[in-house]
């Protein structure tokens, strides 16, 4: 489903100069796949992440996408293939600060045109899916981190995309809280055969998915099987 091969990116950093990210990547991960990115701070991940999750395109190389080729997506259909297609999870959650936990997972909902009773319906469900039904009226401000965490993959699952991506989901909570919300991916993973890529510092974390791909300088240098593959 995810099909990437000689993916460049380049930044151009004013007149001469030009930073060279990503050096050639060939990726593939199967639908229903689990799988990790680990690499040094620098290394590319989140550029990588970005690509995959339509939110930026690559210089150079092909990316396929359900068999799209995305190069060929005009960007005003970018947006409405990131919606329907993926979810996403950032360490910093990213939720909407004025407004509660509830209007936050009903989002992109709204802003797939899901009737507003059906999106109260799915949101209501999710919540209680990640347990954070008593918190639904609560504002971002008003929530843990581990909650906002919850409420963010709740959010991610709301117009049930087939792909998750989760750029450090747990890097800023503590390790019981992070637990939970690992917890949570493999709960997807399995029930609802989610594909999911997660970036994660966590060697742990990262050897509990079914591949581990590490990157180093803009180039995937390693690939092994964790501890969750069949
Ligand atoms: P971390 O683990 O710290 O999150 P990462 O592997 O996710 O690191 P990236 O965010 O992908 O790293 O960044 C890789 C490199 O690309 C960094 O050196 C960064 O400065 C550079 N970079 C990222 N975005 C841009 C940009 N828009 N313009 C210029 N350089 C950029
Ligand atoms: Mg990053």
């Amino acid at each position: 489903m995810i099909e990437m091969k000689g993916i460049v990116k380049r930044f151009y950093i004013g007149q001469p100069n030009e930073l060279e990210i990503l050096r050639g990547i060939d990726l593939v991960v199967r639908r229903g796949e689990f799988i990790s990115i680990v690499g040094a701070s620098g290394s590319g991940k989140s550029t990588l992440m970005n690509i995959i999750g339509a939110l930026d395109r690559p210089t150079e190389g092909s990316y396929l996408l359900d068999s799209v080729p995305m190069a060929q997506v005009p960007d005003d259909m970018l947006s409405e293939i990131r919606n329907l297609k993926i979810g996403f999870v950032f360490q910093t959650f990213n939720l909407i600060a004025r407004t509660t936990a509830q209007s936050n997972v009903e989002l992109p909902m709204l802003y797939a045109g899901v009737p507003r009773a059906r999106r109260a319906a799915r949101a209501a469900e999710l919540l209680e899916q990640v347990g954070m039904t008593d918190r639904r009226r609560h504002l971002p401000s008003e929530l843990s981190g581990g909650q906002k965490q919850r409420v963010a993959i709740a959010r991610a699952m709301a117009n049930d995309p087939a792909i998750l991506l989760a750029d450090e989901p747990t890097g800023a909570l503590d390790s019981q809280t992070g637990r939970l919300v690992m917890d949570l991916f493999h709960r997807l993973h399995e029930e609802q055969d989610k594909t999911i890529v997660l970036i994660t510092h966590n060697p742990e974390l990262a050897a509990e998915t079914e591949r581990i791909v590490t990157i180093a300088d803009g180039r995937i240098i390693r690939e092994e099987k964790g501890g969750g593959a069949k």
